[in-house]
């Protein structure tokens, strides 16, 4: 009998769970939606339950899964893994370690998505070789780890990596945080959203509308396929989106000098063709030169499992395996 890892990926939107072997071979996974109105308890009830039914699939619960990787939306406290104040979920001093722990019996790490996501990054599509790696998600928000050294950069009381919130343009769109034009304001799935449904209001964006389905809000995915018909608006629209992601990129280049930084999340996913080239080019246009020598910056070939190996990972490094 081998010894398995549970991993949980709670987004705002969606959790993703799975079961995985040391080796980092995801076994089952579930995907179900995280409907944060209904409370922390039921969260993590169900996320739970969940757990509970995978490891049945793989194998016996009590003797093979032997430990729990949990990731949040940040701000978290770290160890003690209290989610302090996250207004995607809207929680507020949530203690999901211990009250998953509890439910579950288990020893139980939980840790920023972005973090794990750069951790699954570094180990499973980089095979642990960068000394130092950036990773971005670009998705409902945006956010950020940092791998300096073959470790996570947490900062001095967890609060490292907040890359969404740079700001890139001083009198931009206000931003959830409270401050103006940072990145997630301008450059996130939810910006795109925001940015077509004004378009809209104006009686413009004909041809991203016209692409999209009426049960669901139009975003990245109708603004993508419209840029790629040659749309001028989409165009726009992801030059701009480009434009800012490439500003902050630059910013943390000349900040951090890494080997690689590496974009993930739903819109940088669905965008690759629309942006890495560019954004290649832009970020090395503005960095000094030193710090492009052999810069790389690509799109993880990790998907949307991405958090769920950067769990696998966390998890071998706990248990020394
Ligand atoms: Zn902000």
């Amino acid at each position: 009998m081998q010894d398995l890892i549970a991993v949980v990926d709670l987004g705002a939107s969606k959790i993703l769970n799975g079961i995985a072997t040391a080796q980092g071979e995801i076994l089952v996974k579930e995907k179900f939606p995280t409907n944060p109105e209904n409370g922390p308890a039921d969260i993590i009830d169900r996320i739970a339950d969940s757990i509970r039914k995978l490891s049945s699939w793989c194998g016996d619960y009590e003797s093979q899964i032997v430990r729990v990787v949990a990731a949040t939306p940040g701000p978290l406290s770290y160890p003690e893994g209290v989610v302090v104040d996250s207004p995607n979920l809207a929680w507020a001093r949530v203690p999901f370690k211990d009250e998953l722990s509890k439910r579950l019996v288990k020893p139980v790490i939980v840790e920023k998505d972005t973090n794990l996501a750069a951790l699954g990054e570094y180990y499973f599509g980089r095979q642990g070789q960068p000394r130092s790696l950036l990773y971005i998600t670009v998705s409902t928000g945006i956010g950020g780890g940092i791998i300096l050294d073959g470790r996570i950069w947490r900062g001095h009381k967890g609060g490292a990596g907040e890359i969404g919130h740079m700001v890139v343009e001083p009198q931009g769109r206000a931003c959830n945080c409270g401050r103006r034009g940072c990145l997630e304001a301008l450059a996130s799935g939810a910006a795109i959203r925001h940015q077509v449904s004004e378009l809209r209001q104006q009686g413009k964006g004909i041809g991203i509308v016209a692409l999209g389905n009426a049960k669901k809000d139009i975003g990245a995915e109708e603004v993508g396929e419209a840029a790629r018909r040659g749309d001028a608006e989409a165009l726009t629209l992801v030059s701009r989106v480009v434009e800012y992601l490439g500003r902050a990129v630059a910013n943390l280049v000349n900040i951090f000098n890494p080997e690689i930084v590496v974009l993930g999340g739903g819109v940088a996913l669905g965008w690759q063709d629309l942006i890495l080239e560019r954004l290649n080019l832009d970020v090395k246009k503005e960095v000094f030169a030193i710090n492009t020598q052999d810069l790389k910056i690509e799109i993880t070939s990790l998907g949307e499992d991405i958090v769920l190996y950067g769990g696998i990972a966390a998890a071998l490094q706990k248990s020394g395996i």
